[in-house]
């Protein structure tokens, strides 16, 4: 084993790797351990743009760890037939349950929540992830892969299993690299400015209005005119009102959810309604 983890210091980080063992002080604002049996393809994706910058700058720590290296077994297999029968295989207890020990040793004394990706966890949204955030400042994530994984290290291990919906993938990395994707670009610098998600869809329970870039003119379509205007009061009122239209029409499941209080949002319901009735009347007209 103390080969694995000699290996493992070298694998760990994707900027910088954390000494095994050392306190994390003050650390990243947030670390991730993502525990595959792929972790090199995770590597590339997760180091590229916004969250590679976040991690060179420190203020995240993203580590791939290979669930192979902790395999006790000879042949370096990490999975196994099936209890009781059936199609494909289930990975192993043992090499999971080795590899997370290792990782919880090298993090140290953290905020840490162990999650496992399953298509029969909790959904995840938004505000999941902003709970993940909030709570937590180390985030262990772990891919299955195959049939899925033995249910005794669920039992024993993890506190919480995560879907990224009612879909069935060939693995967790593709999850896992959601959740760590979500969950980093609201940490504090990683994005230029707060606003940059929070005016985002499903931070409110509404969809983003729509957005423009130049030209003005494109293949006959031109930008809505109040857009140019400079006028930003009405900019902020239009894009409020298309974002209410937008969620209504798209997802009536959050709309319904929805609770307007604020004077300027009531009287924009009541301009949407009278559209509405306008548009349906015209319509009416034009079938007669
Ligand atoms: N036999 C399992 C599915 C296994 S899919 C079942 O029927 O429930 C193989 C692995 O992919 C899982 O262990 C899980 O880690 C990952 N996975 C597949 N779909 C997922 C989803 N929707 N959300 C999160 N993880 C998923």
């Amino acid at each position: 084993m103390e080969e694995t983890k000699e290996a493992m210091e070298l694998n760990l980080g994707l900027e910088k790797a954390q000494p095994c063992g050392e306190a994390a002080s003050p650390g990243p604002l947030m670390r991730i351990d993502i525990m595959t049996l792929f972790p090199d393809s995770m590597r590339v994706v997760l180091g590229e743009s916004i969250l590679g910058r976040a991690a060179a700058k420190g203020l995240i720590e993203i580590n791939c760890i290979q669930i192979r290296d902790f395999t006790e077994n000879k042949q370096g297999q990490v999975d196994d037939y099936t209890y009781g029968g059936g199609w494909g295989c289930v990975m192993m207890a043992q090499p999971l349950k080795s590899c997370l020990d290792f990782v919880r040793e090298c993090a140290g004394a953290r905020r840490t929540r162990v999650i496992y990706m399953s298509p029969q966890g909790t959904k995840f949204t938004q505000e999941k992830a902003r709970q993940l955030k909030d709570g937590y400042d180390h985030l262990i994530l772990i891919c299955g892969h195959y049939e899925g994984v033995d249910e005794r290290f669920i039992e024993a291990c993890v506190d919480e299993e995560i879907s990224v919906g009612d879909f069935v993938l060939t693995g967790g990395e593709i999850p896992a690299m959601a959740v760590t994707d979500c969950v980093c670009r609201m940490l504090p610098g990683v994005l230029s400015d707060e606003e940059c998600f929070t005016g985002e869809s499903h931070w409110e329970g509404l969809l983003e209005y729509p957005q423009y870039t130049r030209p003005e003119l494109w293949e006959g379509r031109s930008v809505p005119q109040i857009l140019l205007s400079g006028h930003h009061a009405n900019v902020a009122k239009w894009r409020r009102k298309q974002s209410i239209i937008r969620t209504m029409k798209r997802r009536p499941d959050m709309y319904e959810k929805l609770v307007f209080t604020e004077k300027s949002d009531k009287k924009l319901l009541a301009e949407i309604e009278k559209e509405f009735t306008q548009e349906q009347n015209e319509a009416e007209e034009g079938q007669e």
